[in-house]
């Protein structure tokens, strides 16, 4: 499915500059700036540069909207850090609330840095919103087998004991060594129904 090409569709402020809302199923990846979520959205659609990357923090200030084939809607959404948790919490939360093919939120998390307020404040706001989500732990290739197992289980602990909306399973990925994308493929399929 994801050999399907990939398609850039469009770059969005706002809500009022969105692609309509079709049929097709949506899924949205968020993050702290920084966290590689472009790398992976490249890595998972097998293209060097469908998602600019950038070092520069804060780089991606707008959702962008891709699509493979006509069966699946992915969005790249701003990392967090670049408005106030207001501003971002508020554009963010008016797309997920009013997005009907929305059938899962990607909330990547750094294993090196473990989930940090800002993280936690986002799925507050999902929780509180209802709306699912499912964690993904990125540059694993960064860690040695055992420190990222013990990271992953305290993200586990703690997503236990504060998450609402989670998919219990966390997967881990490295866009680097392409490790966990066919597992993260797999999830969205799943989530996606596709
Ligand atoms: P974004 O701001 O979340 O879109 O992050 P980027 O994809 O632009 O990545 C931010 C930085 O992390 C860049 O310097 C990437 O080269 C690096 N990076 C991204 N993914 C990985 C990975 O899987 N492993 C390692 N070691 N570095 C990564």
């Amino acid at each position: 499915f994801f050999l399907l090409p990939a398609v850039f569709v469009k770059s969005a402020t706002n809500l009022s500059t969105i692609p309509e809302n079709t049929s097709i199923p949506e899924v949205a990846f968020i993050g702290r700036s920084n966290i590689g979520k472009s790398s992976l959205i490249n890595g998972l659609v097998n293209r060097n540069a469908l998602v600019k990357t950038s070092s520069k923090p804060g780089h991606t200030q707008m959702m962008n909207f891709f699509k493979i084939g006509d069966r699946l809607s992915l969005v790249d959404m701003p990392g967090y850090g670049w408005k106030s948790r207001d501003e971002w919490g508020g554009m963010i939360l008016d797309y997920l609330q009013h997005r009907k093919n929305l059938r899962r939120i990607y909330i990547l998390i750094d294993p090196s840095h473990g989930i940090k307020d800002s993280d936690s404040q986002i799925m507050k706001l999902l929780d509180e919103s209802g709306l699912s989500y499912q964690v993904v732990l990125t540059k694993t290739d960064k860690l040695s087998k055992t420190k990222y197992s013990i990271a992953k289980s305290e993200v586990e602990a703690q997503l236990v004991k504060d998450a609402i909306c989670c998919y219990p399973l966390v997967l881990g990925v490295s866009s680097r060594t392409k490790d966990g994308l066919d597992e993260l493929r797999a999830a969205i399929i799943k989530a996606g129904q596709l």
